[in-house]
């Protein structure tokens, strides 16, 4: 009854969000191909992510292991695409290895590994984003710009893993113009590694409150949760 009453809501919200990308590509100019949009689902339940995925939305983000692999299991009938965007700690990523897709939010060589390994044989390897630091903020996960070559070319050389690009979270409360340099600065970063690397087609940058300027500076892929299911449980 709940996924009926709550159905034109989440078809509103979406709505909002889809025109708000479109609005910001316009803005982008030739860098703004294509955004494609992951459905940020932490701390909401089985039941909003099918509302979600009833309007067409395919592709969910988890940022506690085990809370996103046990959504995984309720909702396998469904066939959604899983991206484990939180930190990661090593006695977690086998959860990782055996329940999602994507990892954005690879940032050591040591979990990178771990993740080969733990990939079973019979599943795709794990597409992979190199989670970075950009605005050097001392307790936020990532590397910093320097170190994403070593951690990329390990990356690489792992037959159980597919290095797709990059994700970052710039620092909350920036003004706008500081925003976009640090939006601009993984744009160029991005770059770099696409003339590095063969398959790099993923910048994953932009959340709810900074999605416009993301993808002006040329984000292909915006992590949006709040904008979509509303506020988060505690
Ligand atoms: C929670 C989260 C988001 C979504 O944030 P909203 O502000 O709710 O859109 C995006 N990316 C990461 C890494 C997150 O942890």
């Amino acid at each position: 009854m709940m996924f009926l009453c709550d159905q034109p809501l989440y078809s509103n919200r979406l709505a909002a969000v889809q025109k708000g990308i479109s609005a910001a590509i316009a803005l982008a100019g030739p860098k703004g191909a294509a955004v494609s949009l992951l459905a940020v689902s932490k701390r909401h339940t089985a039941e909003a992510i099918k509302a979600l995925h009833a309007l067409g939305v395919n592709d969910f983000g988890e940022s506690f292991a085990r809370e996103g692999a046990d959504k995984r299991q309720q909702l396998a009938d469904c066939g959604l695409v899983w991206h484990f965007i939180g930190p990661l700690q090593s006695n977690k990523t086998g959860l990782v290895a055996r329940h999602f897709d994507w990892i954005q939010s690879l940032d050591r060589s040591a979990i990178a590994r771990r993740l080969n390994r733990q990939r079973p044989a019979d599943m795709a390897p794990l597409d992979a984003l190199i989670q970075v630091n950009i605005d050097s903020e001392p307790q936020k996960a990532g590397v910093s710009p320097q170190a994403i070559w070593p951690l990329a070319e390990l990356v690489a050389d792992l037959p159980a893993l597919r290095l797709r690009g990059l994700m970052a979270i710039p620092r909350v409360g920036k003004p706008d113009a500081a925003q976009r340099q640090s939006f601009h600065a993984m744009r160029i970063l991005f770059e770099k590694l696409q003339s590095r690397h063969d398959g790099i087609d993923t910048l994953s940058m932009g959340m709810s409150d900074d999605m416009d300027n993301a993808i002006i500076e040329g984000s292909t892929m915006v992590r949006i949760g709040t904008s979509l299911f509303g506020p988060r449980q505690a």
